[in-house]
């Protein structure tokens, strides 16, 4: 029996990315989410009761568990799942594949969910979950065994009203797919068809709602779109530069490029891009089907992680991973917006940075919440029997998005607060009137 995946595949990675380096020194990421809660506890004057409560998620799930892999043997494999809250409904949270997934990471992501709901009125709680593996050392044999383990061990810590896991960082439809029928297969004939809800982000056939696929650009696109209207600035011609080209960062591109955007500079774990002409979004993808990653693609010209921050662009997105913009990035880039579809890509000195420099921030609870609604819009329908077209998923997720948006913006104009501390304000304050209405039992 092993602890380590056999490494099929090496990864060639920047040594200079934040991501390399050591946990310890990029900081905690639970503090770091926390310190964001608290500003916003602060100025809006949070019950502490609640704040002590919502400082810990409910319940954290670990499990290790053995999987015979192609060489024959069994490895250990380490699975988290953790429920940061549910008084406002089900947990609800995606589950991520990396090899640097860890417990603190877990459960500030977990405590975003909670938010990113509440900011949207959604009924969902929070969580979030994964496997400390990279996906890209296994193949697909491997990866469903995995999946398939790790949901039967997971149990009745999750369920279709209980804790719905989503995809994330590392997994996919497929992952998706593999959970869901596990699931089923448990539960008894009768009501298999029933807790298809179980999950989101499933593919179509199987279940998954008309656009849930690009729903986190969408997502992101109406944010940059209403932020566009108000600043008077035209998205035809603008600039702009992405970090990671997986699913946020793929329809992120391809989408901006519809509105007339012109992307740059590019990157993902294999390397970076540029081309001032312009990268083709879709033939991007295509390379990237390809060949796992946007190096070696000759639509645009390698360049460094440092110099891509350089960029003279208008409009940067993060979608890779947390903790990437730090203080050296923040104090390189020269856009004008920074909309994050990653999950804390900001440290909270680089965010000090970027608003000194006048570079507004469009934060990850607003910016990438497109997924969560239209997991909603998934859960509904599965639990409705319903299927709903395409055009009539995208107009009721263009609404929402919009709409809570100009809540943010109306917000933080009344409070004289930054968008992040906008958006936390409105979740928190719904959580409050819950927790005051309903008391804590007993
Ligand atoms: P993904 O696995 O599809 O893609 C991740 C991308 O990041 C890949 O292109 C990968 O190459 C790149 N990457 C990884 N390490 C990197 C590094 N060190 N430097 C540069 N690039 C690197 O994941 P995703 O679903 O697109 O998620 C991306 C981010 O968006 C995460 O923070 C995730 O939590 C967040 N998010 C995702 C969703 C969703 O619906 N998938 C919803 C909300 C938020």
């Amino acid at each position: 029996m092993s602890t380590q995946p056999s490494s099929k595949s090496a990864t060639p990675t920047d040594d200079s990315s934040p991501s390399k380096r050591a946990l310890k020194e990029r900081g905690n990421l639970f503090e770091i989410a926390g310190a964001q809660v608290n500003k916003a506890a602060e100025a809006i004057g949070l019950d502490p009761d609640v704040s002590a409560i919502l400082a810990q998620p409910k319940n954290e799930v670990i499990i290790n568990f053995p999987v015979r892999l192609e060489d024959g043997r069994y490895h250990v494999f380490k699975g988290y799942r953790i429920q940061h809250n549910n008084l406002l409904g089900p947990f609800k949270g995606g589950m991520r594949y990396h090899e640097e997934a860890n417990l603190d990471e877990m459960k500030a992501l977990a405590s975003w969910m909670t938010y990113k709901s509440a900011l949207h009125d959604i009924p969902f709680g929070g969580s979030k979950g994964g496997i400390k593996v990279n996906p890209r050392d296994l193949s697909r044999l491997e990866l469903e065994r995995i999946t398939r383990r790790f949901t039967h061990a997971l149990g009745n810590n999750i369920g279709p009203e209980w804790d719905i896991p989503a995809p994330d960082v590392g997994t996919n439809e497929q992952t998706m797919v593999w959970m869901m029928d596990t699931y089923m297969n448990v539960v008894g004939f009768q009501d298999k068809n029933a807790v298809r809800r179980v999950v989101t982000g499933k593919s179509v056939l199987s279940g998954g709602s008309h656009g849930r696929r690009a729903a986190t650009g969408q997502g992101i696109i109406h944010c940059i779109t209403e932020w566009a209207v108000e600043k008077n600035f035209d998205l035809d011609g603008a600039t702009f530069i992405i970090q990671g080209f997986g699913n946020v960062g793929t329809h992120t591109a391809r989408l901006l490029s519809k509105l007339g955007g012109v992307m740059v500079g590019v990157g993902d774990h294999t390397g970076y891009i540029a081309n001032p002409e312009g990268i083709n979004a879709h033939k991007l993808m295509e390379h990237v089907r390809r060949t796992g990653g946007v190096a070696e693609y000759r639509g645009g010209k390698s360049i460094t992680r440092k110099r891509f921050f350089e960029i003279d662009a208008q409009i940067f997105v993060p979608a890779a991973l947390e903790l990437e913009l730090g203080d050296e990035e923040a104090k390189a880039l020269r856009c004008k917006l920074v909309a994050e579809g990653a999950n804390g890509p900001t440290y909270p000195s680089a965010e000090k940075i970027l608003l000194d420099k006048g570079i507004e921030i469009i934060p990850d609870i607003l910016a990438n919440s497109g997924g969560v609604v239209v997991s909603y819009y998934e859960w509904l329908q599965n639990k409705r029997s319903e299927r709903w077209e395409e055009s009539e998923v995208l107009a009721k997720l263009e609404r929402r998005m919009k709409r809570t948006y100009q809540n943010v913006r109306q917000y933080s104009q009344r409070h004289e607060v930054d968008l992040r501390t906008a958006s936390y304000g409105i979740g928190l304050e719904r959580l409050q009137q819950a927790y005051s209405e309903r008391g804590i039992f007993p």
